[in-house]
């Protein structure tokens, strides 16, 4: 959910390093043969500037990328008048904080990116319709209401979306964020043991329990972020605490212990800006993939990739991940984690230069950030990671969440605390 976009795409060399043998003996595969399906792809930023699903498919999906979900940032930055965070840029439009990084003020869950996607998305073509994958975001993951949130989306948008997410429960400076009461300072039962610093978030909350189990009954696709690791960063990005011996994976096992068949999307492997890869990063994420059959992992963000292909002392080294790719081949998805509209930067206190909605080329460079990666896979592996992976995981999405809508379709949205609402 977050990407930097200035110089990562031009700066990122395409040579894949540190693998002089390699584990695989067919011969590499036309970088140029595969296709892609983005499964992690923000239309817009943390304050709804972005792109219509109009111009996303007439001129950012093309013969490369041919496929992608659109996932609205459930979170807007919250506009502060009192904070030096806004610019008026060379014809006078006056901006605020649009990005997560920099402002002190909170995030807030902003529930209308459900409904203004949905509308937009009815009006496609059914080939259009066809090419694009919408996902649910408006809801707060630590309210129980939000598996109520997603039913009232389906019942009053039928036939538009097929996924949950990307929503984030542990993730860095995000967490910190967050309006609203802490954990500590309002349970009244024991506190789980996964708080972090703030204590906002905890994969132990029944309300992330409550939307698997909706997953899981209605079909939808879930993408949630979560690091691996606790990593502690502050509001303006500077990291406070980084704790590579305390993961996540405990906490993770348990939460799909909560709903085993939920088709769920564990973003970034655990990664991110901060959240490095250790030197067991995988053999930690296959346990948790073997601990949770329906769950898959996404290999999207650039900074995430770039530690992938040039891994830094003590990371995983490329040909690790090469047989983790071939190991859970039918397990990996291919995303890019692209924002479409970037920050504004603080430059200096009294200069901010406004971000700019990103480019059909930058988009377009994102696939090739891997693609020397992928021709040293076996080419059947390659293939499921780009494209294969995505259109079984969402098309199996579709059929089942069009079936509940129709089997739903009389269903009160007024009263969803009835006998046909799964979580009570
Ligand atoms: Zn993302």
């Amino acid at each position: 959910m977050k990407r930097a976009l200035s110089g990562l795409v031009s700066g990122i060399t395409l040579l894949v390093v540190g693998c002089s043998s390699s584990t695989i003996d067919t011969p590499p595969v036309a970088p140029q043969a595969l296709q892609f399906a983005d499964s992690h792809f923000h239309p817009s930023n943390y304050a709804y500037q972005g792109v219509s699903l109009k111009s996303l498919l007439s001129d950012y999906l093309s013969a490369s990328v041919v496929r992608s979900v659109v996932m609205p940032l459930p979170l807007q930055q919250r506009w502060d008048s009192f904070e030096n965070y806004q610019v008026t840029d060379t014809s006078g439009r006056l901006y605020g904080a649009n990005y997560y990084i920099g402002p002190k003020a909170d995030l807030y869950y902003y529930a209308f990116a459900d409904a203004m996607y949905a509308r937009e998305y009815l009006q496609l073509s059914a080939a259009d319709q066809g090419r694009l994958d919408l996902m649910i975001t408006g809801f707060n993951p630590m309210d129980r209401y939000g598996a109520q949130h997603i039913k009232r989306v389906l019942l009053t948008f039928p036939g538009a979306f097929a996924g949950i997410g990307e929503f984030t429960v542990h993730k860095e400076l995000v967490s910190r964020k967050i309006a609203g009461e802490t954990i500590r300072s309002t349970a009244t039962v024991p506190l789980p043991p996964d708080l972090d610093k703030k204590g906002t978030m905890s994969l132990y909350a029944q309300s992330l329990a409550d939307v698997l189990k909706v997953a899981e009954e209605t079909g939808l696709v879930v993408t949630l972020h979560n690091d691996l690791y606790q990593t502690e960063v502050n509001y303006e990005g500077t990291v406070e605490d980084v704790f590579p011996g305390r993961t996540y994976e405990a906490a993770l096992k348990h939460l799909c212990s909560t709903a085993p068949k939920a088709s769920v999307i564990w973003a970034h492997t655990g990664l991110g800006r901060y959240v490095k890869p250790t030197s067991s990063h995988l053999k930690t994420v296959a346990r948790i993939l073997d601990s949770c059959p329906a769950w898959v992992v996404d290999i999207s963000w650039d900074l995430v990739q770039e530690n992938i292909i040039h891994p830094g002392p003590g990371m995983p080294p490329v040909n690790e991940w090469i047989g983790f790719f071939n190991q859970y081949s039918s397990r990996v998805l291919w995303g890019s984690d692209t924002v479409m509209f970037s920050k504004n930067t603080l430059e200096l206190p009294d200069k901010v230069v406004p971000g700019q909605r990103l480019t059909v080329e930058q988009y377009l460079a994102l696939p090739e950030l891997l693609r020397p990666l992928f021709s040293r896979l076996r080419p059947d592996v390659a293939e499921k990671i780009s494209y294969g992976n995505y259109v079984r995981l969402f098309d199996d999405a579709r059929r089942k969440v069009r079936a509940w809508e129709a089997s739903h379709a009389q269903d009160d949205v007024w009263d969803l605390s009835g006998p046909s609402a799964a979580v009570r």
